[in-house]
């Protein structure tokens, strides 16, 4: 039986970080992944494959709607090749997960194809192609998440489908009912939007993306109704059902009438939740929590004190860069060295056009903690940059102590908001005041001048260009 240091159970961007940074720091190291390739949902079915249709969905929205205002003329039609899309997300996910494979062979660690289940808490039992053991003095489960239904919902994956279907149909949908105002309904939405489906969105909720400030919620929710989709706030969905090619969805609205939609397909995005079948947890003494996480403490620790959990599995954001902080961490902790992660300072994106983007506290959370803040904002439409590339939707807010001048939170939402957000992030981690960043030279014409313009209105009210 070969015997490890270290065995890592899933191969995400939380497993597969954590068994490089642990073969880096000279642990004999194992990873086991069940899918047919390394990566887990971010470069399979998540992150990367999104991302991708979120592109070339974004450049044929470009040539339909604004080369024209650029001076570019295309003689003839321009039309969407969704089987050729759709090819090409999936050359991006090949050449990203083939990726890893050759990260697992750098680092000498033994990828071993199969479901990983507990026989004790040391040893692992391996079920693919043939059945295998092996031995580890520790392990790290990143086992991750799947997409959660509601209980009345039966997902035929064809028409009823989940983020995971939306990356691959085969034809675009004339009507998409989405189910979930979240990061994947959005994201997904507007691809299917971009590419001439009519898309109504049905979100529980009084706002879409509302775990995040409500100022981004806000902006976000009038650029797509000007993009002409259907945004059905404070509806609580009750049934979904399929007849022949059409799907029929049937909700409450706010006055608790009875409303209807229908169309040809309906995604469902309503969260994920953790994913531990299979692996007979209980075997090793590991103790998951009444939302059927992985139980952990502080330092990731599971009540099984050779066994770590992280990423998706675990409490916390459902983020990968989330994952793979844990990964780095963990594999770190068994080094002996003290690593820590500041769970505020993990930053949240949403790859909409506009890009919305995020880090530390919302209004909303000051307003509750009872923090007195201090807010400046700065829109996109004053700068040279924004109207020079048209992307003149969406502001920069900072966010900062009154007393302090501190920034508690740094929310933004326009072009580049993904990229934008690391200088926040970098000035949250030494501490910043909204004066440092609003002393400090940002280039012009860049996107960037909207963060030093907005931290000028925090701290001295004092924008320069508005
Ligand atoms: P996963 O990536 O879920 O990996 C877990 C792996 O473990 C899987 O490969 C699974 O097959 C394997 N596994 C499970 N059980 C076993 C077992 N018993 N034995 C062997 N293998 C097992 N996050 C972002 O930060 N940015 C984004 O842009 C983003 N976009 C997303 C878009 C979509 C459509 C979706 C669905 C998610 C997106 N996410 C995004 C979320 C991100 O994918 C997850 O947060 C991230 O993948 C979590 O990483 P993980 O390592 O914890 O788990
Ligand atoms: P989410 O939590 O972002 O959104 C789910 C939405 O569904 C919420 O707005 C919720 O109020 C709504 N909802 C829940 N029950 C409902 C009901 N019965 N009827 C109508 N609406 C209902 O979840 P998601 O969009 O499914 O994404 C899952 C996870 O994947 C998220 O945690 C997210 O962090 C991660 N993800 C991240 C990215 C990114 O970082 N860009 C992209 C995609 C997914």
């Amino acid at each position: 039986m070969n015997s490890y240091d270290v065995a890592v159970i899933g191969s995400g961007p939380g497993g597969y970080v954590a068994a490089i940074r642990c073969a880096q720091l000279g642990m004999k190291t194992a990873i086991i992944e069940k899918y047919a390739t390394l990566g887990g949902t971010c470069l399979n079915v998540g992150c990367i494959p999104s991302k991708a249709l979120l592109d070339s969905s974004h450049h044929y929205d470009d040539a339909v709607k604004h080369f024209e205002e650029h001076g570019i003329e295309i003689p003839g039609e321009i039309k969407v090749n969704l089987e050729k899309m759709i090819a090409r997300k999936q050359t991006v996910v090949d050449q990203t997960t083939g990726g890893i494979d050759f990260l697992m062979k750098k680092n000498k660690i033994d990828v071993y194809e199969g479901l990983g289940s507990f026989k004790d808490a040391t040893h692992i039992v391996i079920t693919g192609k043939e059945t295998t053991e092996i031995e580890a003095k520790h392990i790290i489960i990143a086992t991750g998440s799947k997409p959660s239904n509601l209980p009345f919902i039966s997902l035929d994956k064809e028409r009823i489908i989940t983020s995971t279907e939306a990356l691959k149909l085969k034809e675009i949908p004339k009507h998409m009912i989405v189910i979930g105002g979240g990061v994947i309904g959005l994201e997904l939405g507007q691809v299917y939007r971009r590419l001439g489906s009519e898309v109504t969105i049905v979100e529980y909720m009084d706002r879409i993306i509302p775990t995040m400030d409500a100022g981004l919620s806000k902006e976000l929710n009038k650029v797509f109704k000007k993009a002409k989709f259907k945004i059905q706030t404070s509806h609580k969905v009750k049934s979904v059902e399929r007849k022949g090619d059409e799907v029929i969805v049937k909700a409450d609205n706010k006055k608790g009438e009875e409303v209807e939609f229908k169309g040809d397909y309906c995604l469902v995005s309503v969260g994920r939740r953790p994913y531990t079948d299979g692996l007979n947890a209980e075997a090793a003494g590991v103790k998951l929590d009444d939302r059927g996480r992985v139980e952990v403490n502080n330092h990731l620790q599971t009540s099984a004190s050779n066994i770590y959990a992280i990423g998706d599995v675990v409490k916390g954001a459902m983020l990968a860069h989330k994952a793979s902080e844990e990964g780095v961490m963990v594999a770190e902790l068994l080094a002996g060295q003290k690593p820590h992660i500041d769970y505020n300072l993990i930053p949240g994106v949403v790859y909409t056009g506009p890009e919305v983007a995020a880090v530390g506290k919302t209004e909303e959370e000051l307003k509750e903690a009872g923090i007195e803040y201090k807010a400046g904002q700065f829109p996109m439409r004053a700068l040279g940059r924004s109207r020079a590339s048209m992307d003149i939707d969406g502001f920069v807010k900072v966010l900062a102590d009154k007393n302090t001048d501190e920034i508690l939170g740094v929310h933004m939402i326009g072009a580049r908001a993904a990229d934008m957000i690391a200088e926040a992030v970098v000035a949250m981690e030494y501490r910043a005041s909204a004066e440092d960043i609003a002393i400090m030279s940002h280039a012009h014409p860049t996107f960037t001048e909207a963060i030093k313009e907005a931290a000028l209105a925090a701290t001295e009210d004092r924008p320069l260009h508005i």
